[in-house]
């Protein structure tokens, strides 16, 4: 039995809530904070009518003012901090669980604002504070980075004595009917997909354009898609913390409609980061673009399809030669029904939930800032399966790369 506080009321967001709502015997009492109250209000009601829970309120915060954070916490006094708000509040909400002596769980790592890059040393520099307070950090608990972390840390314990070639493949073959829409924060993706690539070969990063490379891969129940070879964060704790890996890419699926719309607003200068002058006003490009796309989390309703997301590995196990492949396929109307929300924000919110069930459980302990693999990765599938993420594996065969 705890307090939990939750701070973003996204799409992720409110797939976290509707989840821990339906464990109060864990979550004894939830709070529900963000930069706008009247959207953790109207979040509440969905999960108060779907779900029902004793003891859920909600506040408004800005996550980027460490004192009201510090005043937040200590009136709720959680013991544990979900934080699905944007990553450009990692720090400022990690500095407030370390004055505050509260455990911290996240979905993304730190990106600053004015620079569209992401790694995780920023985060990892909080190490020895959180360890010095006996405080834990969970960094990237989402899909991906989180469940494909598990799914590669799961296949080293349970498959692999060696991993030597993990490609992540995340593909969602689902469509909203929606001409252009990003399936979360418009802002956060398009930064993140328009930057240059990378992979990791012998010890080396090796940067591409992006979406030089494109391979056809076929995904379970969807088909053949074109994916295409991007940066993403879990690749750099994944080859500091298995060793083995000699190469480690990302893959993620774009229909060529996504593409051409993608292109356009860069052409046009829209998914420009620098603020621009108009009629007086400072505006900046890409949040006024976020403006007027769909909301990702209203996406939900006509979703139909499926994402299917998984590592494929090769590696050495007994001597010989093995290929393994583990995923999840999940639906999005099925994620619709159950909390209102599409596949992407339910793949991301269900593993946060799982995350901060272990820690608040004390299944998952320690002192520091720990990246999802480095925790026993067993518990964590176990309840995947129970709590709607229910994966597949497949041993010894063609992983088309
Ligand atoms: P949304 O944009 O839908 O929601 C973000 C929420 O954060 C909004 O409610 C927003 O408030 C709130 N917020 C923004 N700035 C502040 C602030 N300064 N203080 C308080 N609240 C603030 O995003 P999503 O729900 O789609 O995504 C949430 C997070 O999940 C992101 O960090 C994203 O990168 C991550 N993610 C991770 C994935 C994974 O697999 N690991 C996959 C998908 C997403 P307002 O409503 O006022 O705008």
């Amino acid at each position: 039995m705890g307090k939990v506080l939750i701070i973003g009321a996204g799409g992720v967001g409110q797939v976290v809530t509707y989840k821990c709502a339906q464990h109060p015997a864990i979550f004894s009492d939830i709070l529900l904070a963000s930069r706008t109250q009247s959207k953790c209000d109207a979040i509440v009601e969905k999960v108060q009518r779907d779900v029902g829970h004793p003891s859920i309120s909600t506040a408004q915060i800005d996550a980027e003012d460490v004192s009201a954070l510090v005043a937040l916490i200590n009136d709720f006094q959680p013991e544990l901090l979900i934080h699905v708000a944007l990553p450009y509040q990692d720090l400022t909400i990690m500095e407030a669980c370390l004055q505050t002596g509260v455990h911290y769980l996240d979905t993304a790592n730190y990106e600053p604002k004015d620079e569209a890059k992401f790694e995780y040393s920023w985060q990892w520099a909080y190490h020895d504070r959180f360890k010095k307070k006996g405080l834990m950090a969970i960094l990237g608990c989402g899909f991906d980075p989180g469940v494909t972390s598990i799914f590669t840390a799961y296949a080293a314990k349970h498959h692999f004595d060696e991993i030597h070639y993990l490609d992540i493949v995340d593909c969602n073959g689902g469509d909203h009917g929606k001409a252009f829409a990003t399936n979360f924060n418009p802002e956060i993706n398009i930064r993140e997909i328009t930057q240059k690539g990378r992979y990791y070969e012998n010890g080396q990063w090796i940067e591409t354009e992006p979406f030089e490379f494109c391979e056809k891969l076929n995904y379970p129940n969807i088909g053949e898609r074109n994916s295409y070879l991007l940066y993403h964060e879990e690749l750099e704790s994944l080859v500091k913390n298995f060793p083995t890996i000699k190469r480690a890419r990302f893959w993620m699926t774009f229909g060529d409609e996504y593409l051409t719309h993608l292109r356009v607003i860069q052409n046009i200068g829209m998914a420009g980061i620098e603020p621009v002058q108009y009629k007086g006003v400072e505006i900046v490009p890409l949040q006024f673009l976020k403006a007027v796309l769909p909301d990702p989390g209203e996406l939900g309703e006509n979703y139909v399809g499926e994402t299917s997301i998984g590592c494929r590995i090769r590696g050495i196990k007994d001597g010989k030669e093995k290929t393994y492949i583990v995923y999840n396929n999940c639906s999005h109307a099925a994620a619709y029904k159950e909390t209102k929300a599409q596949g992407v924000s339910y793949t991301t919110g269900v593993p946060a939930m799982i995350g901060a069930m272990l820690a608040m459980t004390g299944v998952w302990k320690g002192e520091g800032v720990f990246n999802v693999e480095e925790f026993d990765p067993d518990p964590f599938m176990e309840k995947l399966n129970q709590y709607g993420l229910v994966w597949h594996e497949l041993h010894d065969v063609d992983l088309e790369l």
